[in-house]
């Protein structure tokens, strides 16, 4: 049985990760989504907590026909990337390939001798996390760049007042 895993910090998950999901699915029998950064939120560029972001994940693949056995895993950050890989293998489920376009993710894996493929890029001029959060920030059309169910949540969590609250300098008392 193949495992593929892939992982990003999902601020939010976008319809560009959902096709990434996808593709993964299509290749291998079980699939480990993990949420890297799982200890940062309430920040501008980190806006969503480890939970809220599985909450996101969890939903949009259940409804939108990802029919392969998930796991979702929520990764935190450590201070030494030549770790970070066992870091990464002693959290999750036992995988046979990884799925990423980040260089360091990249470099890391392979040192480690996996087998790394990059899913085809997905509109990423707007399908990228930083274009959906400005979206969000300036009140422009953002909730069609993600599955419906992260709107869902996204909205359930008051998220883009929270990102608005966040870029506040100084908040009135
Ligand atoms: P991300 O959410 O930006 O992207 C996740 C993946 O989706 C990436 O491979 C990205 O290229 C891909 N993607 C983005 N837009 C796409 C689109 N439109 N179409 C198709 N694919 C698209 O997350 P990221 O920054 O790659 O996440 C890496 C995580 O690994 C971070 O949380 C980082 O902190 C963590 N990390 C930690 C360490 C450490 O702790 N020492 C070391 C390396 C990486």
């Amino acid at each position: 049985m193949s495992v593929g895993l892939t992982i990003g910090r999902y601020q939010p998950f976008h319809n560009g990760h959902l096709s990434v999901v996808k593709e993964i699915s299509e290749r291998v029998d079980e699939i480990v989504v993990c949420i890297g950064s799982a200890q940062v939120s309430h920040e501008l560029d980190d806006p969503f907590t480890a939970g809220e972001r599985m909450a996101m994940i969890q939903r949009a693949l259940l409804e939108n026909g990802v029919e392969k056995f998930f796991y979702i895993m929520p990764v935190e950050d450590i201070q030494r990337n030549a770790a970070w890989v066992s870091h990464v293998e002693s959290l999750t489920p036992p995988f046979d390939e990884v799925y990423s376009h980040n260089p360091l993710v990249i470099r890391l894996f392979r040192e480690a001798g996996y087998e790394v493929h990059g899913a085809p890029l997905y509109r990423r001029e707007e399908h990228s996390g930083t274009e959906i959060r400005r979206r969000m920030l300036e009140g422009e059309k953002w909730r069609h760049l993600v599955p419906k169910e992260v709107a869902e949540t996204v909205e359930e969590v008051d998220g883009v007042d929270r990102l608005r609250d966040l870029a506040v300098e100084d908040a009135p008392t």
